[in-house]
């Protein structure tokens, strides 16, 4: 795997500076869960480097793995987080998103004891059905408890949006009652002036500039990934994909006609055919259900997958292919130099999936950086 630095540098530029169109002042927290979705700690340290000061990870062992590495700034816990986790919590800085009042009573205890202050978001569910306190929940309970600590300190009041990519309709019924929710609970007025109100991932950043509000939380965007599948969405906006795979011919051979190829036997060569084997196979995080459908670029042209894909292995046809020779590289993933491209929204949607799935499935790739 080699990741771009120059496209990922770009790209943190671009959507910083889309952050301010209209004269809004929008911040961009990077989420960078699950190994910055695949592309390893390197590049949260490239962007932290560059001034990056908010990343959004799922748990705290994802934090406290980069402030091991040396990451500052503000890492927030959007996965939410286990009672028993709270005391390396703090010792590790780590932000904390609260969805229930057990979470906040239960921190409370902690910044009282230690006499420290901890910032958190409070997250509300307007119609994910996942983490957050129901949007209408919001009750004088927590109005009271709020109050009665003001060690705990409320940087950000978020929502996340479960189809901004496919339903603007659902997506603004999310934001009304995000909204609804602000207003009823107070936090949206002028005794609040510093929160942080934010509803966005990649999705809803680039399709609706108006919910934009104070912070947009950008994942897939920012490795230069159309969250919708669809590449043309990512070039639009002037961002770059970051993350390309490469594997190198480890065998070349000819086949007669009528030939098996694979487990399963699957496919038979319908001619004369030559075969190229490359070292990277469904260990490596390429679904299995890319057999005989994935095309890699040999040469700067298309080999096609030929038979099901291995443990570490996978074969490709390369008979339309001149010159092709072991110790050559494969592009699984990219653009070759002549042009030719493969994406992970192509490979996505040949498997069937989403491209998130597909980049954090090469978490284990071993990768270095390029310029
Ligand atoms: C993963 C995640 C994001 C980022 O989503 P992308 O589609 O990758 O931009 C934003 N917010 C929350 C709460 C998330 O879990």
């Amino acid at each position: 795997m080699e990741i771009d630095s120059a496209a990922l540098r770009e790209n943190c530029q671009r959507l910083t500076s889309m952050g301010k169109e209209g004269g809004r002042h929008c911040e961009i927290l990077a989420v960078v869960k699950a190994d910055a979705y695949g592309l390893g700690p390197a590049a949260v340290e490239l962007m932290y480097d560059w001034g990056i000061r908010r990343f959004g990870v799922a748990s705290s062992r994802e934090g406290i793995a980069l402030r091991e590495r040396g990451i500052g700034g503000e890492i927030v816990l959007l996965g939410g987080f286990f009672p028993e986790e709270v005391q390396s919590l703090l010792t590790h800085r780590l932000t904390p998103v609260i969805s229930t009042l057990d979470d906040f009573i239960n921190l409370s205890c902690y910044t009282a004891r230690a006499g420290r202050i901890i910032d958190y978001h409070l997250e509300i569910d307007t119609g994910m059905g996942r983490m957050g306190l129901l949007y209408s929940d919001f009750d004088e309970r927590w109005r009271q408890e709020m109050a009665k600590h003001p060690l705990l300190r409320l940087q950000g009041v978020m929502t996340h949006f479960s189809c901004a990519e496919s339903d603007p309709a659902y997506t603004r019924t999310q934001f009304l009652r995000f909204g609804q929710f602000l207003e009823r609970s107070g936090l949206d007025g002028p005794t609040v002036p510093n929160i942080l109100r934010h509803c966005s991932n990649s999705a809803g950043f680039l399709f609706f500039p108006e919910l934009r509000l104070d912070m947009v939380r950008v994942g897939i965007a920012l490795y230069g990934v159309s969250p919708t599948g669809d590449p043309d969405l990512i070039k639009k906006a002037g961002l770059k994909p970051v993350m390309s795979l490469k594997a190198r011919i480890r065998h070349v051979k000819d086949l007669p006609a009528g030939f098996c190829v694979g487990y399963g036997a699957t496919a038979t060569t319908s001619c004369p055919s030559r075969i190229a084997v490359l070292p990277v196979g469904y260990a490596q995080g390429l679904p299995r259900n890319l057999s005989n459908r994935m095309a890699v670029l040999v040469r700067g042209r298309r080999a096609r997958s030929i038979g099901v894909l291995s443990m570490d292995q996978m074969m490709v046809d390369v008979t339309e292919i001149p010159g092709v020779t072991p110790g050559d590289t494969a592009i699984v993933i990219g653009r070759d130099p002549g042009g030719e491209e493969i994406t992970v929204e192509e490979v996505a949607r040949q498997a069937q999936t989403i491209p998130h799935e597909i980049l954090c499935s090469l978490v284990r790739v071993k990768n270095r950086i390029v310029t």
